[in-house]
C-alpha cells in the first residue's frame, strides 16, 4: 500500500520501539516522569520558550494555547482554511466559549493587508479580538510557508493593537526545513506554539504546547479537567525524542519527492496543479475530468492512496515511510491514467 493519505500513518519502527522499551518512566500526573519532564524542557530549549506540556494530540494544544490566551466571549482570527476553524470539532467555542473569525487570505496565510479593521472590541456590543491564530506550514493551504519577514509584520500588527499570537506548528518541523528559520526565532513571535511530533516526524502520538511558565502551568490544569492527564507517558515522550532526533533530518526527502510528484502530475492532461507551489511534503493537485473522489477511488485500485481535499482536489501528503521506489510506482500510475 502507498499511502499519501496524511503524513500520520507512519507506524513507529524498531528502533524507536527500542527507545520506548528503554524509557525511564513514572507517574506525569505527579510530575514524576523524568523522560516527558526532559523532553518538555529540551523542546522548549529548542524553540526558545519557558516551558512545554506534552499532551496527546495537535488539537488539545491547539485548544489548550486559545484557552490560556483567551476568555469567553473574545474572538480569535484565524485564515478561513485554518486547521483550528476546520478540523477541531468546534471545539474553541464548546471549550474556551470563544468566537473564530475566519479570514479569506492566501494558501491558508495571513498577512497584515487581511488583518487591517478586523481588530474588534472598542465597544460594548462588539467581540475582543484577542489572538491571532496562524500555521505553519498550512495543512488546508497546501504546505505554505511564512517567511521571517511575514512572520513579524503579523507580530508587529498584533503588538500594536494588544493580541497575542498562537501558532498552530504542527508542521513547523517541515517549515523549518523549507525555510531554514531557526526553532528560537519562533518565539519572537508566537504566544504560545503547538508542536507535533505525529505528523512527518512519525511517533505514535504526541504534540506539545510551549509557552510561558505561567501559562503552561495553566494550560496543565486544562490538560487535567479534559481528560489528558496521563500516566507513564514516558513511553511515548521517548517514541516522540526519538522522531526528533532521527526522522526530522528525513523531511528534505519527503520534499524533494513531493516536488517530483508534482511535476509528474504537470505533465498530466487530467490534472492540474501549480508546481511552485509545493514548499513541503503537501502537493495539492486539481482534477480536470472526474471529481476527487472518483478519481481518488480509481487510484486505490492501484494501491495509490490519496485523500479527496475539495470537489476538485486531492491532497498527497509524503512521509519518512515513502520511498523513491514508491514515488516511482505511483509515477507510473498517474502518468497512465
Ligand atoms: C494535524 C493537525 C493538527 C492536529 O493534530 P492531531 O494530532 O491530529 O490532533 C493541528 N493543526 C494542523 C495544521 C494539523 O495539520
Amino acid at each position: 500500500m502507498i499511502d499519501l493519505r496524511s503524513d500520520t500513518v507512519t507506524r513507529p519502527t524498531k528502533e524507536m520501539l527500542e527507545a520506548m522499551m528503554n524509557a525511564e518512566v513514572g507517574d506525569d500526573v505527579f510530575g514524576e516522569d523524568p523522560t516527558v519532564n526532559a523532553f518538555q524542557e529540551k523542546v522548549a530549549a529548542l524553540f526558545g520558550m519557558e516551558a512545554g506540556l506534552f499532551v496527546p494530540s495537535g488539537v488539545m494544544s491547539n485548544q489548550l494555547g486559545l484557552k490560556v490566551l483567551t476568555e469567553p466571549g473574545d474572538e480569535i482570527l484565524i485564515d478561513e482554511n485554518g486547521h483550528i476553524y476546520n478540523y477541531e470539532t468546534g471545539g474553541a467555542a464548546f471549550l474556551s466559549g470563544i468566537q473564530i473569525k475566519p479570514i479569506n487570505g492566501n494558501r491558508g496565510k495571513l498577512d497584515v493587508a487581511y488583518l487591517q479593521n478586523q481588530v474588534k472590541g472598542a465597544f460594548d456590543w462588539e467581540a475582543k479580538t484577542k489572538v491571532i491564530c496562524l500555521e505553519n506550514s498550512t495543512n488546508k493551504g497546501g504546505g505554505a510557508c511564512y517567511s521571517k519577514e511575514e512572520l513579524l509584520a503579523i507580530k508587529y500588527f498584533a503588538d500594536e493593537h494588544n493580541l497575542f499570537v498562537h501558532l498552530d506548528g504542527a508542521r513547523i518541523w517541515n517549515a523549518m526545513t523549507s525555510t531554514g528559520i531557526d526553532p528560537k526565532f519562533f518565539s519572537e513571535v508566537g504566544d504560545t506554539i503547538s508542536v507535533c511530533f505525529s505528523k512527518g516526524l512519525g511517533a505514535p502520538v504526541g504534540s506539545m504546547l510551549l509557552s510561558s511558565k505561567e501559562r503552561i502551568a495553566k494550560a496543565r490544569r486544562f490538560r487535567k479537567m479534559w481528560g489528558g492527564g496521563m500516566r507513564q507517558i514516558g513511553l511515548l515522550a521517548a517514541a516522540a525524542e526519538y522522531a526528533l532526533d532521527n526522522h526530522w533530518e528525513l523531511l528534505k526527502e519527503d520534499h524533494r519527492r513531493a516536488k517530483k510528484l508534482a511535476e509528474v502530475i504537470s505533465e498530466c492532461s487530467a490534472f492540474s496543479i501549480d508546481s511552485d507551489s509545493v514548499e513541503t511534503n503537501i502537493v495539492l493537485f486539481d482534477t480536470l475530468e472526474q471529481d476527487a473522489i472518483t478519481v481518488v477511488e480509481r487510484f486505490a485500485e492501484h494501491d495509490v492512496h490519496f485523500v479527496p481535499f475539495g470537489p476538485n482536489t486531492i491532497r498527497a501528503t509524503f512521509h519518512f515511510q515513502v520511498g523513491d521506489e514508491e514515488l516511482e510506482r505511483m509515477s507510473m500510475v498517474i502518468s497512465e491514467f
